[in-house]
């Protein structure tokens, strides 16, 4: 049998068996190679354009305002963007304030979550938050267990827990090739922010 022909009639046993309606997936876009929060704009791009109510959300508040803030308000309700809580910078704070704003920043996230009116919530650079322990990773995969079963949620970020990556449906790792950064080329609008 050809490789094509298996793949097919692999394909057409999986869509058998398959759930009937849509099943909420969990994605990790990890690792330290640009293009995470890239990868979580264009799935969400899809998901819009697919009919479905999109909430970005995220947990880091960038040193520049990011273009895409500039366009994700065309698309109305449809796609909802948010700074969750007071926002973390990338220099530190105390820790102790840190701890709060997670989970101030958690706290919003939940109630979109567990909404069920957005058939996917991106929990953009989450998995920072968790892996410097603002944030308890046990308590998010409560809180993705109890979801209604719809919801497709991306989690983006650096150093995803490995309980998050055991968890997820899909993870992805962006592993750095090249950065024109090395070679002194500094983040520009239109390709960074
Ligand atoms: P992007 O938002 O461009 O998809 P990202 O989400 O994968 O990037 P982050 O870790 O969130 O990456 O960092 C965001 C910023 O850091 C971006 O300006 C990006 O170009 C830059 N960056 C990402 N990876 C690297 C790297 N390996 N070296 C230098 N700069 C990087
Ligand atoms: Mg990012």
């Amino acid at each position: 049998m050809t490789d094509a022909k298996a793949y097919r009639e692999q394909l057409q046993e999986l869509r058998r068996k398959a759930p009937k309606g849509q099943q909420g997936l969990v994605l990790v876009y990890t690792g330290d190679g640009k293009g995470k929060t890239s990868a979580a704009l264009g799935t969400a791009l899809r998901a819009v354009g697919a009919g479905w109510r999109v909430a970005f959300l995220q947990f880091m508040k960038g040193a520049w305002k990011s273009a895409e803030e500039n366009v994700i308000p065309l698309f109305g309700d449809q796609w909802l963007l948010r700074k969750l809580g007071r926002g973390f910078t990338w220099e530190h704070e105390s820790l102790e304030e840190d701890r709060q704003a997670a989970q101030e920043a958690w706290a919003e996230a939940v109630q979109i979550l567990q909404s069920g009116q957005y058939e996917l919530v991106v929990l953009d650079e989450i998995n920072y938050v968790l892996h410097y322990g603002f944030l308890d990773v046990e308590e998010v995969l409560d809180a993705l267990r109890a979801r209604p079963a719809h919801v497709h949620v991306v989690c983006t970020g650096r150093n995803a827990p490995e309980a998050l990556v055991s968890f997820a449906d899909l993870v992805t790792e962006m592993r750095k090739v090249k950065h024109p950064f090395d070679q002194g080329i500094l983040a520009q609008q239109g390709i960074d922010y």
